[in-house]
């Protein structure tokens, strides 16, 4: 109890899967937790949960690929809130599909909301945490197993999520030469058992065998449980982490040693 006590915690892809899983830990951690999304029955759903059952949190609606928005939002977190210590860039979309059957539509999407967005999250993160008293943060960047290995039909997501790593770590450099007291790292699932993976699933027509297939294919027997990766995600939020930047925590039950 207490790893996150008094922080301020702001997760986007909140209303689900591993924001969900990681808004819940982050409460009873003692964070004040804000969920954002743009599932709005949803995430209000998982915010009433956690404060009836004694966390803090509330769930605002964000795109984040609207930039104007993450100003907007950030700028309320703090006159409420006071400041801002940790931003989880969550919110992610996959496109199941290879090179060839990849749209320029698709193509674009999966990028705006996976990498670019995680950029805006960043530099609006920094913007806030640098100035603040006392000064700094952690900003955590979902990017995939997909941003190590590539994997044949997921072309675009592949793109969006090695691009999360590598500007992760330009993040972490400047705001650590900077002086700033802000971390960024970056978290790399393999496939957990969430909505979206799920889907994945349900488009192989068999969700049962394509989770068997999961479990035969990872070294320790089982795709991931949402709490795998919100354990990982609430360590580099706390301050367990404070000499850990620019790093990427790989949770994939042995996938990518071999
Ligand atoms: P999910 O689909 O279950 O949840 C993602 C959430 O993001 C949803 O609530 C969705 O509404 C929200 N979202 C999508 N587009 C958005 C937008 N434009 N603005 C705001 N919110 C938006 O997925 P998940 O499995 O919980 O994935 C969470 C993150 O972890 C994603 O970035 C995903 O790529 C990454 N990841 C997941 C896995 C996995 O196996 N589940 C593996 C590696 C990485």
């Amino acid at each position: 109890m207490g790893r996150v006590k008094g922080k301020v915690a702001l997760i986007t892809g909140g209303a689900r899967g591993l924001g969900e899983a990681t808004g819940r830990v982050m409460a009873d951690e003692g964070a004040t937790v804000i969920l954002t999304d743009v599932l709005d029955a949803e995430g209000e759903a998982v915010a009433k949960d956690i404060t009836a059952n004694g966390g803090k949190a509330v769930y605002y609606n964000q795109d984040v690929t609207d930039e104007g928005r993450w100003a907007e939002l950030t700028r309320k977190i703090v006159a409420d809130h006071g400041r801002l210590d940790v931003v989880v860039n969550n919110a992610g979309i996959v496109l199941d599909a290879n090179v060839e059957d990849t749209t320029l539509e698709g193509w674009r999407r999966v990028n705006a909301i996976n990498s670019e967005a995680v950029f805006l999250g960043t530099r609006e993160a920094i913007r806030v945490m640098k100035d603040q008293d006392p000064r700094g943060g952690s900003i955590v960047n979902l990017s995939s197993i997909a941003g190590l290995v590539g994997i044949d039909n997921l072309a675009a997501y592949n793109a969006s999520k090695g691009a999360v790593r590598l500007f992760t770590k330009s993040a972490a450099l400047h705001v650590a030469k900077a002086g700033y007291g802000i971390r960024v790292n970056s978290v790399h699932p393999s496939y957990t058992w969430t909505p979206m993976v799920q889907h994945l699933g349900d488009n192989t027509g068999d969700r049962d065998a394509f989770y068997q297939a999961l479990a035969q294919a990872h070294p320790i027997g089982r795709p991931g449980e949402s709490m795998d990766i919100a354990w990982g995600v609430l360590y580099l939020a706390s301050d367990e982490s404070s000499w850990v930047t620019g790093s990427e925590l790989v949770i994939d039950g042995g996938i990518t040693a071999a």
